[in-house]
């Protein structure tokens, strides 16, 4: 059986599905590039956004009326959602909650390779491994298929129990479960051994890591401390958790990146305080202001980036508060901003609020903070025009090399050097533009 995976969304996603696939070719299904080939077809669904969750359904409708027999099983933040069963049950074979694809999916695959070889040959088929290995695993011991030999994503923690008004994680992911630290440790130091360049931890909230005595700041240090040579990242953090000893602990460790991602979301305190975000726009900057001078004190004259997630036209928000999100933007120079027009999600708080906001409105809020964040990107890339960066590379189009600086700015750099991709390498900054830079590598 050949199989192929489709993800929406976010790293989490992508990450679940590298444990979906290895569950797959564990029970020897074999991957293929087109989805119109594979007998098997995942669906790793996000419904942070209702656009997201249309093209679920379109793509599944389509499958389906194209090719009778794919199988399709459907998990992610959709699959234990009534409404969605409901719409999908005639079309979908298998819904299924990620925590439980391992032994699931395992099942659901042995059930329908019985079904297909006793109706093609009569007989049982044959296995060339015993499968019993994935059963009664939790999924966290899942070992991944990455993507790529270079870059991986860890999950420290799954779930959240923030419940910001206008998300559905909570919902669809239940609550925060942190994942032990010696397993965590020890999935890190079987990717440093392997050769992998940048190590990125994933969790709705990281920064509410806990084990025991072990929270996030203690687990970046002890990953920090393994010996070899690698970047560490981690995402997402939310404002309230980003306590003074995970600000000293990211700018001290010679690992974790110079990249700082603090979603604000709105930046009028009302606003904030409906989304039920639990800090107001003072702590934010705040923090911004922690977190800059720790920089310039434990890795002076470093650059790094700022990022943000903002959302624009959450129920109720007036123009004039707005325009303090777009204050924020003028105040703190980020490097990116991940905007979001507001959408309803089911069984959210913000499910029940007037979407009063209309959809032009919110297209030309989200287009007046573009515009402040393309000055704000570019003035920081000038920055980096004559000055030398380590770039991770990640591939290769048409004698172009493109690839990412500790600071995740894109960079692309022209060499007639081969097999660059999965190295961190010299380069020099020669121009900047508003999203990239353009830079040669040095000897
Ligand atoms: S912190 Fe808020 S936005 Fe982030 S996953 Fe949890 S509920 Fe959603």
């Amino acid at each position: 059986m050949r199989y192929f995976i489709k993800t929406f969304g976010c790293q989490m996603n992508y990450s679940d599905s590298e444990r979906i696939a290895s569950v797959l070719e564990k029970n020897n299904l074999k991957p293929v590039e087109n989805i119109s080939k594979a007998d098997l077809a995942v669906f790793n669904t996000c419904g942070v956004r209702q656009m997201a969750e249309d093209r679920v359904y379109g793509q599944v409708h389509n499958l389906r009326k194209n090719n009778p027999n794919i199988k399709i099983i459907l998990t992610g933040c959709l699959s234990n959602r009534k409404d969605v069963r409901r719409i999908l049950e005639n079309k979908v074979d298998l819904f299924v909650e990620i925590k439980n694809v391992g032994t699931a999916i395992t099942k659901f695959v042995i059930a329908n390779e019985v079904k297909q070889s006793r109706s093609k040959n009569n007989r049982l088929p044959r296995r060339s491994a015993p499968r019993n290995d994935i059963y009664n695993k939790d999924y966290f011991k899942i070992i991944p298929k990455h993507d790529n030999n270079f870059q991986a994503y860890v999950p420290i923690m799954t779930g959240c129990n923030n419940f910001c008004a206008y998300c559905v994680v909570p919902h669809a992911r239940g609550r925060e479960i942190s994942r032990p630290a010696g397993e965590i440790i020890k999935e890190a130091k079987r990717l440093i051994k392997k050769g992998y360049k940048e190590i990125t931890l994933l969790g709705q909230n990281v920064n509410s890591y806990k084990d025991g005595n072990i929270n996030f700041p203690k687990l970046l240090k002890k990953i920090n401390n393994l010996p070899g040579k690698f970047w560490l990242r981690f995402i997402s953090s939310h404002p309230k958790d980003m306590s003074d000893e995970l600000i000293e602990t990211i700018a001290k460790s010679k690992k974790a990146c110079e990249y700082v991602h603090l979603p604000i979301q709105a930046g009028d305190d009302k606003v904030l305080k409906i989304m039920n975000r639990k800090y107001d726009a003072k702590h934010y900057l705040k923090l911004i202001k922690k977190i800059e001078l720790a920089f310039e004190k434990y890795k002076p004259g470093i650059i790094y980036s700022l990022t943000s997630d903002i959302i624009v036209g959450f129920p109720g928000e007036t123009k004039n508060q707005f325009l303090k999100s777009a204050g924020i933007m003028e105040k703190v120079p980020y490097d990116m901003v991940y905007f979001g027009q507001y959408s309803p999600r089911p069984n959210t708080i913000a499910w029940k609020m007037k979407d009063n906001v209309s959809k032009k409105e919110k297209v030309r809020r989200e287009k007046y903070l573009n515009e402040i964040l393309k000055k704000t990107a570019f003035a920081n890339n000038k920055e980096y025009v004559g000055k030398v960066f380590d770039v991770l590379i990640e591939k290769r189009k048409d004698g172009v090399y493109f690839g990412k600086t500790r600071t995740l700015k894109n960079v692309k750099l022209p060499s007639k050097k081969k097999n660059l991709v999965g190295k961190v390498v010299k380069v020099k900054i020669i121009k900047a533009n508003i999203w990239n830079l353009a830079g040669t590598m040095i000897k």
